[in-house]
């Protein structure tokens, strides 16, 4: 079995991580893609405020609903404290006895991989997978291999997307329906809040 690894926050989860987990999945034959959802991304702290794991969960179940290969994790969830790579692939090698691991990440995630936590084991356990994302291309690490994987670049980010939640702009196509769906369901990024704005907004 060939078992990817796409690990995120998922604040939200959006087009560009579909996109890029349905063609990895593709052009490296893989049979399944778990989407991650970190626990507690380590690296955001001090930025800004994350949404909770269970409704990045719930965000990344929905988008990958009925989507052949893709399957969302929860592995740092139930784990809990701070989400480790590295203890991932060993609880995905654990699962899928005998499975052949790849960790797909962005070249902005790659760029940073230096910093990871026991990133040498993760080498070792894993094929690592980068994927460009617009803007300037940014370099992996060199001491490590890296397989570039092609994959259509979409401007895309969860920083984008949640700003645009503030401010009003359109979320349609760049969030899949279903993930808008729990996003309003629960309130997340002010959806309830925003729209209460703009119905205010046309009665006066
Ligand atoms: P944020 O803006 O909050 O950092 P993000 O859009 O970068 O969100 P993350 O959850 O941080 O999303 O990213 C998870 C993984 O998906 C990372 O490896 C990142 O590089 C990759 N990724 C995110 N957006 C894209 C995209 N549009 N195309 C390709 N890879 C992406
Ligand atoms: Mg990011």
């Amino acid at each position: 079995m060939r078992v990817g690894l796409f690990g995120g926050t998922f604040d939200p989860p959006h087009l560009g991580h579909l996109v890029t987990a349905v063609n990895v999945r593709h052009v490296l034959k893989l049979d399944i893609v778990v989407l991650m959802v970190a626990n507690d991304p380590w690296q955001k702290h001090g930025t800004r405020e994350v949404a909770s794991a269970v409704d990045r969960l719930a965000m990344v179940e929905a988008a990958v609903e009925g989507v052949d290969g893709l399957v969302a994790g929860d592995d740092e969830i139930s784990r809990g404290g701070p989400s480790f790579t590295a203890d991932t692939l060993t609880a995905l090698s654990n699962r899928y006895t005998g499975a052949e691991l790849f960790t797909i990440v962005g070249d902005d995630a790659a760029a940073k991989f230096g910093s990871w936590q026991r990133a040498s084991e993760i080498a070792k356990l894993s094929t690592l997978v980068v994927v460009d994302r617009p803007g300037s291309p940014l370099a992996p690490p060199s001491e490590f291999i890296w397989n570039r994987v092609e994959v259509p670049r979409l401007e895309v980010s969860s920083t984008d997307l949640r700003q645009r939640f503030v401010d009003g702009r359109p979320l349609d196509y760049l969030i899949a329906s279903e993930v808008l769906n729990v996003i309003a369901e629960r309130g997340l990024y002010g959806a309830m809040k925003s729209r209460a704005i703009k119905s205010g907004a046309k009665k006066s």
